[in-house]
């Protein structure tokens, strides 16, 4: 169970992911990745296997372009060797717009997984984590409320997990959840942060909110709702 940083707010969010990550590679980790929603609405993700340096080397030699909203991770592989392909973010649905990490582990994995196949979906990784990616991202699909497609399946999902969504049709908005796996809110002045712990965001901000179990958070640059 590693690190997990998200952000929306006027600095540039590539600097803010990386320096949150950072400053949680304490808990240790394999691989590290980033997803941010660019100005010009696009959703762009880079993940690497390997110290975080490797990431951000390659964030150097190739930038994202700027954003203003975004999510960070370090993964403790669980499910699925240290890879490229299993380092989060992981994308959902077949447009690929939904972006999602995870840290912890969705015991419940197999048994989605098998119903997402049979429904035809195809997996690019061997985690636990990515069910979770399609499941909302059909769900949104099928619906367009992102905040009741996120709800509805962490419901389904068993086990212990932090999780952080964002979805390029959604630009403004981070949702996040947690059970049994911590999550903290750090709000800011026309900013709000995200992160395993209040090291993601100390620098930036000392207002924090302890998220509760099963508790949804919607996240703003200027409001934060948790439901
Ligand atoms: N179970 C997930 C995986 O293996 C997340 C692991 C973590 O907490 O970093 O990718």
């Amino acid at each position: 169970m590693c690190g997990i940083v998200g952000y929306v707010g006027p600095k540039s969010t590539v600097e803010i992911l990386l320096g949150g990550l950072k400053r949680l590679e304490y808990r240790g980790y394999d691989s590290a990745g980033v997803s941010v929603i660019s100005d010009s609405g696009q959703l762009e993700t880079r993940k690497r296997a390997g110290k975080l340096s490797i990431l951000v080397e390659d964030i150097e030699k190739s930038p994202l372009h700027e954003a203003h909203i975004g999510i960070g991770h370090t993964r403790w592989a669980t499910h699925g060797a240290p890879t490229d392909g299993n380092a989060h973010p992981h994308l959902g649905g077949e447009s690929q717009k939904l972006s999602l990490i995870h840290n912890g582990i969705i015991e419940n994995f197999a048994e989605l997984k098998a119903e997402l196949l049979e429904a035809g979906v195809s997996f690019a990784s061997e985690t636990d984590t990515e069910v979770a990616a399609h499941l909302i991202a059909i769900e949104f699909d099928a619906t367009g409320d992102l905040v009741e497609a996120f709800r509805k399946v962490v419901r389904r999902l068993h086990g212990a997990f932090t999780i952080l969504v964002v979805h390029q049709d959604q630009p403004d908005v981070v949702l996040a959840a947690r059970r049994n796996a911590p999550l903290v809110i750090g709000l800011g002045d026309g900013e709000n942060f995200l992160g395993s712990d209040v090291a993601a965001f100390v620098e930036h901000t000392k207002r924090a909110i302890a998220v509760g179990q099963d508790e949804i958070v919607v996240l703003r640059k200027d409001a934060v709702a948790i439901e």
